[in-house]
């Protein structure tokens, strides 16, 4: 089988011809149809994060396809199963944070495409309690960019306690805002979408934001100010003066959802502000399985749009350098049914 490898940070990616690997007890083998590139594949590539991968290994963390072998043990899945395989590839089960819920925070977790190998590849394995089953009817296509894009900004707006007739800001849209303004639809808040380009405005208009903000030319905070101010505020721009633009937009009260990860950045909270106005600045990360698990079944029942693109994986260097240079419009999904 092929796989993208990255063998030194920085470095292209290799495809490297592999043997299939047999899944170990607890695992299935997945023979991998769609696989998107999120931004955190490049901060793993290029080895940008405090906590590294360790070359060699196959990045990918929105890795969909067909279960074709089941390891000792498994009974949840079958083969032919579709199945997705999230960032969260295994967590303990038994520590504080996996039994109340935050199974996310789990301090014993493994990373898929990160701790172990991912999704740029014509197969995968995965721990089967933590592969989650597509329903009928989703395609991997769209799967893909939902196992990261679509779970982690449903997640953010669960954490921000999003309710009917707010003002939710989406700052960034791209793989993870386009989603972002659906959800924040779908929880009944009036958005305001902020990016830097016109088409990225223009898809959150297609897809239901009722303000468009553009940071090239308005004050961020200002605009939302004269909405009242943001209730919640999706920080999803990987650029620490977006998350402070948009922080300063806040209404008294509202919170900041951090969510993109910038190699390096800190970000200026006013001690003033915050304490006067009571609002929070909170982290989240990615989603649980039951997170998932709803981000697919709001899928199925149509109440969602997925806008990706697809290339072979023979280009994943040239689509790491679209992304890096902005030119794609939400998200790349590796098409791995082309031979590529
Ligand atoms: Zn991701
Ligand atoms: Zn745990």
């Amino acid at each position: 089988m092929k796989a993208a490898v990255v063998r030194g940070f920085g470095e292209p990616l290799v495809i490297e011809e592999r043997p299939d690997l047999e899944p170990g007890p607890g695992q299935v083998r997945i023979r991998v149809e769609a696989s998107g590139l999120c931004h955190t594949d490049i901060h793993a590539a290029h080895g940008d994060w405090p906590v590294r991968p360790n070359p060699p290994f196959v990045p990918g963390h929105e890795g969909v396809g067909v279960v074709d072998e089941l390891g000792e043990g498994v009974t949840r899945l079958a083969v032919g199963q579709r199945v997705a395989v999230p960032w969260l590839g295994k967590a303990c089960g038994r520590c504080e944070h996996c039994l109340t819920g935050w199974e996310t925070l789990c301090e014993s977790q493994v990373n898929t495409g990160y701790g172990c190998d991912g999704g740029y590849a014509e197969k995968m394995l995965a721990w089967a309690d933590f592969a989650q089953p597509v329903p009928d009817g989703v395609n991997p296509f769209d799967a893909a960019p939902l196992t990261c894009a679509g779970v982690t900004t449903y997640k953010a707006l669960k954490v921000a306690g999003v309710r009917p007739a707010q003002l939710v800001a989406v700052s960034g849209v791209g793989g993870l805002g386009h989603l972002a303004v659906q959800y924040a639809k779908i929880a009944g808040a009036t958005v305001a979408a902020i990016d830097v380009t016109d088409d990225k405005l223009e898809l959150a208009r297609e897809l239901g934001a009722d303000i468009l903000i553009d940071a090239r030319k308005d004050d961020v905070g200002e605009v939302l100010r004269q909405h009242g101010g943001a209730h919640a505020a999706l920080a999803l721009a990987v650029n620490p003066a977006a998350f402070e633009a948009v922080n300063a937009g806040l209404r008294r009260g509202g919170k900041l959802v951090m969510v993109a990860l910038p190699a390096h950045g800190t970000v200026q909270v006013p001690i003033f502000g915050t304490v006067l106005n009571g609002t929070s600045v909170i982290g989240s990360i990615v989603g649980t399985r039951q997170d998932l698990a709803e981000v697919f079944q709001l899928h199925a029942a149509g109440r969602t749009k997925v806008i990706y693109e697809t290339r072979p994986l023979a280009a994943v260097n040239a689509s790491i350098d679209e992304v890096l240079r902005g030119q794609v419009k939400a998200r790349i999904v590796f098409d791995l049914g082309t031979g590529g």
